[in-house]
């Protein structure tokens, strides 16, 4: 059984939820403490008691504990990697892959306690100075998704440690181990009790009572649009912050005189590893006519080589849906592509394996037009569209027709087009000759429309959310 984390101490929920592994569904990891509301009320309170020394203690002490949690998370990356890819079903390179990404934050918002600086500047008043600085909100509350079960945590925890901030986290309740451990983690480096609180379980529960909490004056937020959608207004309606990272439609543009291999690398990486359960994963690839075929032919052959397995055997290239209710989702779309005329051009069959998991064939529509439910909607999962476009302007104007804009790629050859494309695509990451998916962790991430709501998430920009700004007026008399 492993516990929450409240005001220092490790105590049980209510009640507690099996963590199964996607790849076999006999491997139960542990089973996890759910918190009800009450514990939530314990841990803000914790929380913003150990504010007021937390936000006003030394800076060096606060680099210091985060960079040791960056080395822990780096030291046990091999371990870690396997326990995310027990829970999450992604490949173990991938997992280790995402556990170094969390160490790197981490090293990244260490690196930012003692860079943090304002700004002092004349007053147009004579004899006046101004000076402009950055102050903690007080207790953040932090809910995220299980697609990303370490670096999402990581990339809310370290700015808002790093900024002064106290913490109380919510991680999906289908995958807590990776925050479970990273809660040990920050606990051993010696962050002091009640600055960082980890409560799992429901979002219908802990999450509603989080957001509620009047002693709780941020949100920042990663999952679904209709969870995204309802957290806000609940923020908006006690005037608390809030920060929301949600779905994505993203589209993969191909033109006639892209590098035909590097497409294709592009489509396979975004559109179908980590199963596709990535908001940034390439789910519309435009291309363009004259090299359509080719790349269809390419790209079918390249997935049917692809090894989908158990993630952790050596080997594994995609490993299984996350849960049946995602993969029901998944099948759901396969029919609904189906009916709306799509071609299935390949995929889409579940599969069986040694050992009994959600295992799912990526599959990819032809045919297909952007009015179509599976060009709309996200599906989350290994499951891919091609939309035939005649031209460029076409391809921009078909990649821009979506509710979302988190990230958005173009493989062409062509500087003037991915200049263009850079300039006029609706997203909030654009990639040229790269993967909608895939980025760097001290630059911003977030996206548009329907896809982000509030400042960028990571990198200097992460201040925005996790400060608030004092302006300070001076007459030296
Ligand atoms: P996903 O499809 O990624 O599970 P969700 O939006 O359902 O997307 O979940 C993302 C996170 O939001 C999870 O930690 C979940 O428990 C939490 N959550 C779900 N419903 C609510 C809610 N009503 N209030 C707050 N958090 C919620």
């Amino acid at each position: 059984m492993q516990n929450n984390l409240i005001a220092g101490a490790w105590v049980e929920g209510s009640d507690s939820v099996d963590n199964i592994n996607p790849s076999d569904l006999d491997d139960v990891i542990d089973s996890y403490a759910r918190a009800d509301a009450a514990q939530v009320n314990e841990a803000v309170a914790a929380a913003k008691a150990a504010f007021p020394a937390w936000s006003t203690g030394p800076i060096q002490a606060r680099a210091t504990m985060l960079a040791a949690v960056a080395t822990e998370i780096m030291a046990r990356k091999e371990e870690l990697g396997e326990l995310l890819s027990r829970e999450e079903g992604k490949t173990r390179p991938e997992g280790i892959g995402e556990v170094m990404r969390a160490a790197q934050i981490f090293d990244f918002f260490a690196g930012e306690v003692v860079r943090q600086s304002g700004e002092k500047i004349a007053s147009v008043r004579p004899g006046i100075d101004v000076d402009i600085t950055r102050e903690p909100l007080g207790v953040i509350g932090l809910i995220t998704p299980w697609n990303f079960p370490i670096a999402i945590p990581a990339w809310k925890i370290a700015p808002a440690l790093a900024f002064a901030n106290c913490v109380v986290i919510k991680p999906a309740e289908i995958a807590p181990a990776s925050a479970h451990a990273l809660a040990g983690i920050i606990q051993r480096a010696g962050v002091p009790e009640g600055v960082f609180n980890l409560v799992m379980g429901k979002g219908s529960v802990v999450g509603e009572a989080l957001v509620n909490h009047p002693d709780v004056a941020a949100i920042s937020f990663t999952g679904s649009v209709e969870t995204g959608k309802r957290i806000a207004a609940n923020c908006a309606q006690r005037l608390a912050k809030v920060q929301l990272e949600m779905g994505g439609k993203n589209p993969l543009v191909v033109l006639d005189d892209a590098d035909l291999g590097t497409a294709v690398d592009c489509a396979l990486n975004g559109a179908f590893f980590s199963t596709g359960q990535r908001c940034t994963a390439s789910s519309r690839l435009v291309v363009q006519k004259g090299i359509h075929n080719a790349f269809v032919d390419a790209l079918v052959e390249r997935m049917q080589a692809l090894k989908v397995d158990n993630a952790l055997t050596e080997g594994t290239q995609m490993g299984p849906v996350v849960d049946q209710s995602q993969l029901d989702q998944d099948l759901k779309y396969l029919d609904v592509g189906r009916d709306e005329g799509a071609k299935l051009a390949w995929g889409g069959e579940r599969l069986n394996r040694a050992t009994q998991g959600f295992y799912l064939q990526p599959a990819l529509f032809t045919e297909t037009d952007n009015a179509m439910r599976i060009n709309r909607e996200e599906i989350f999962g290994p499951i891919a569209s091609v939309i035939a476009v005649d031209d460029y302007e076409q391809a921009l104007e078909v990649a821009n027709d979506t509710a979302f804009g988190l990230s958005s790629g173009i493989c062409t050859g062509s500087l003037k087009h991915a200049s263009h494309f850079k300039r006029h695509s609706q997203a909030g990451m654009v990639m040229v000759n790269l993967p909608t998916a895939g980025v760097d962790y001290h630059v911003p991430f977030g996206g548009r429309k329907g896809s982000s709501y509030g400042s960028r998430e990571q990198g200097r920009y992460a201040a925005e959310f996790y400060t608030t700004v004092k302006t300070g007026y001076t007459l030296p008399v």
